[in-house]
């Protein structure tokens, strides 16, 4: 019988590291659900559509086909079957994606393909509506947050070691926009599912997160 572990929460508290490295203690699959929607986000930039189009992205979601496939445990995101795993991490994807993720029929697309991994197969999975809406069975679902300041912070560091220009206020202010926008939308919107445990990573240190999310297992 296949497990699930369900990790929901803001950009930028640790999510994918974390369920990264449970998912390997535990052996297994990482399901990073945020990469399908940047994904989809992508296709629609390539597109030339608006993210205020919700008609375009509607229509245009029907041509997109998203895939992923598991290669030494990364997991590979298909767009249209075009390897896009090196294009999705863009500031502008992630914006994109945060607009066009509220639409209907791009979440129905992209919930059924995470249902469907999770039916196959034992998963750690990512997200911001896993808890809540894919995956109401899960047998651990975390609720996994961070204050603003931490958040940035990190992402600051993050870019800074890859040698790239950026100041902590603005990815502050990008940070609590975007947790505005996961928060407000209609459809499943970000919220802590009653049965998660709220764990909030500000003071603590990835080992010490993921110990916590493996006791839970227990
Ligand atoms: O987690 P990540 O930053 O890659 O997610 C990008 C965007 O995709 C989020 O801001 C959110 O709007 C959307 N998303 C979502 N539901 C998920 C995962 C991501 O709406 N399960």
């Amino acid at each position: 019988m296949s497990y699930s572990i369900a990790i929901d929460g803001p950009a930028g508290a640790g999510k994918s590291t974390i369920a990264k490295l449970i998912a390997k203690k535990k052996g297994y699959i990482y399901v990073d659900t945020g990469a399908m929607y940047r994904a989809m986000a992508l296709y629609f930039i390539e597109s030339g559509i608006s993210s205020e189009d919700s008609a375009a992205i509607s229509a245009a979601s029907k041509d997109v086909d998203v895939t992923i496939k598991y290669e030494n445990g990364e997991q590979i995101v298909f767009l249209n079957g075009r390897n896009v795993n090196g294009l999705i991490r863009q500031e502008e994807v992630g914006k994109m994606a945060s607009c066009s993720s509220a639409n209907k029929d791009v979440r129905e697309k992209l919930v059924e393909l995470q249902r469907a991994l999770a039916n196959k197969e034992s998963v750690v999975m990512d997200g911001r509506d896993i808890g809540t809406c894919v995956l109401p069975n899960a047998d651990v679902k975390v609720y996994l947050t961070a204050s603003s300041h931490v958040r940035a912070k990190r992402r600051y560091e993050e870019l800074k070691a890859k040698n790239i220009e950026c100041d902590i206020e603005t990815i502050e202010k990008d940070i609590i926009d975007r947790d505005y926008q996961d928060m407000n939308r209609e459809i499943s919107p970000l919220k802590q599912a009653p049965d998660a445990v709220l764990l909030d990573s500000s003071d603590m240190t990835i080992e010490q997160v993921a110990d916590a999310i493996i006791d839970l297992c227990k």
